[in-house]
């Protein structure tokens, strides 16, 4: 593994995630990344693990208003409401039928935007999320638990370290819980651990 970044450095290739895979595939990478080669890739490089897929990046509410009607076809496994939160960035990843947008049940959203509104305030960022809600289908393929509270639109994955760590401290004031499953390291709930 060291190997190829320490080949792309002596090439002068920017050392990221499609570069890297580039390398490692000579240029034939197939989609998506197998989960056992994306498990062996540096952590820096990973997109997905056993429960999170791809990264969001969260904008206003107001960007989402006008999407709203389109997405309303989708509801949770029990027929709830859900709410546009974001967009995910799906560079080279399966789209689930609701594309690049983030859902989440109303309250989980409101509480999930009124964080990312403060966590803004602080750092001038959005916070990054992996997944939210999850259609039966799309929970499968990501491998989540059979009865995964994504499928509630109630669950966010955050990998980034930052906004992780941030979530993890301030969450519980509105409501979003870091799971206390075994092995959890991305998974937060809302109203419930
Ligand atoms: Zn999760």
């Amino acid at each position: 593994m060291k190997a190829i970044t320490d080949l792309m450095k002596e090439l002068s290739i920017p050392i990221n995630r499609d570069n890297y895979l580039g390398m490692m595939f000579n240029g034939d990478v197939p989609d998506p990344v197998p989960a056992e080669i994306e498990a062996e890739l540096p952590d820096k490089f990973q997109m997905v693990d056993v429960e999170t897929d791809f990264i969001a990046e969260v904008p206003t509410v107001a960007e989402y208003e006008e999407k709203k009607s389109v997405l309303q076809e989708f509801t949770t496994k029990t027929g709830g409401e859900l709410v546009p939160v974001g967009s995910y960035n799906l560079t080279g990843k399966k789209k689930p039928p609701y594309g690049n947008s983030a859902l989440l049940s109303p309250n989980a959203a409101e509480a999930f935007i009124q964080m990312n509104r403060i966590y803004k305030k602080e750092t001038g960022k959005e916070l990054i999320i992996e997944s939210a809600f999850r259609d039966e289908e799309h929970n499968t393929r990501v491998k989540g638990s059979k009865t995964s509270n994504h499928m509630e639109g109630l669950s966010i994955d955050v990998k980034d370290p930052h906004c992780r760590a941030w979530i993890k401290q301030y969450g519980e004031a509105y409501g979003w819980h870091f799971g206390t499953y075994e092995g959890n390291k991305n998974h937060f709930n809302y109203g419930s651990q």
